[in-house]
């Protein structure tokens, strides 16, 4: 029987995971498919459910359900369960099993981005959605002193920081409200900067103003593109990357989880580039035309 695997989001249509999934279960002999399945929040319950039929595999959570998934597993593991957002869901008999491997692909990409140099203490992340629940938990538990959280609605953050209560008992964690000017000055304190909102998945616009960024500032973009935040960045002398690398290593991490095989790593960048390169998008991905204004609706319909 082929098995299915499907990324259950809304929208989900031309999805690089797809194409990177796929390719990876093709040159590993392995019959699966990799299915897009566009399900709004109220869909999602029944969707969820349908993944204990013994033909799945498993699933990846995109946009915006990462957090609302969570209560529909039946358990989760440590990396689910400390960020409360999961993104990659298998199966033991009709059990379903909610994993994060955001947190993973996040650690690879800011290993990548601070290279040689010692781990920084201070970050400042712009977003609270399942994106910066990863990022967040992937800098605590790197050893960051001091987080400031900025979101649009500040309710989210805070309840982000409540969240983390515990993680966090060790260090300062703190939301505070999106002003350009408090940004700034959070901005000067600290070494690395992390953009986990959508805003420059649709458009090409920045979610700070450029002089608020410096020549020191380590800047990840969680989208996958040369994002106007990260072309500001770069211009001022900042060192930056974007969420190739995220979206690459925590593909991987769930091939492993469903196939119990290692993740053919280097076949599967090279179709991450190729699908980029083609114009595919994703929500994890990179944005133009109808599908990303598809997905600035979805990521507002999170609210
Ligand atoms: P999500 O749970 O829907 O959260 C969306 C976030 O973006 C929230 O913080 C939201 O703020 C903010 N936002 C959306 N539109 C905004 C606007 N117009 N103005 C200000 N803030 C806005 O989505 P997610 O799963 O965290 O994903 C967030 C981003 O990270 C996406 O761009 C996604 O592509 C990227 N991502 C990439 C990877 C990767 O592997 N590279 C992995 C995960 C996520 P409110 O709470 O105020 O609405």
């Amino acid at each position: 029987m082929t098995k299915r695997v499907v990324l259950v989001g809304h929208p989900v249509a031309h999805s690089l995971s797809g194409a990177m999934q796929q390719a990876a279960f093709d040159s590993l002999g392995i019959d699966a498919t990799y299915e897009l399945w566009d399900k709004t929040s109220v869909e999602l319950a029944d969707a969820i459910g349908e993944l204990r039929g013994d033909e799945f595999l498993g699933a990846n959570v995109t946009i915006p359900h990462k957090e609302r998934v969570v209560p529909m597993v039946d358990r989760q593991t440590d990396d689910a369960h400390l960020t409360g957002a999961v993104n990659t869901i298998t199966r033991e008999g009709r059990r379903l099993i909610g994993h994060n491997t955001d947190v993973p692909g996040f650690r690879v990409a800011l290993d990548r981005l601070v290279g040689k140099q010692k781990m920084p203490r201070q970050a400042v992340v712009l977003g609270a959605g399942g994106g910066a629940r990863a990022v967040v938990y992937g800098l605590i538990t790197e050893g960051f002193q001091r987080i400031v959280v900025f979101n649009r609605h500040l309710h989210r953050a805070e309840g982000m920081v409540k969240h983390f209560g515990r993680s966090a008992a060790h260090m300062e964690l703190r939301a505070m409200p999106w002003h350009d000017s408090i940004i700034e000055a959070e901005l000067a304190k600290a070494r690395v900067l992390v953009n986990a909102t959508s805003i420059g998945l649709t458009d090409d616009t920045s979610p700070i103003p450029a002089e608020s960024l410096h020549g020191d500032l380590l800047v990840l973009d969680l989208i996958y593109a040369r994002t106007r935040l990260l072309r500001d960045a770069a211009a001022a002398g900042a060192t930056v990357a974007d969420g190739e690398l995220m979206l690459l290593h925590q593909g991987a991490a769930a091939f492993s989880l469903w196939t119990g095989q290692p993740a053919p790593l280097e076949l599967m960048q090279a179709k991450l580039a190729e699908a980029r390169a083609g114009g595919l998008r994703s929500a994890e991905g990179e944005p133009a035309g109808t599908a990303a204004a598809d997905v600035a609706a979805a990521a507002t319909a999170a609210d």
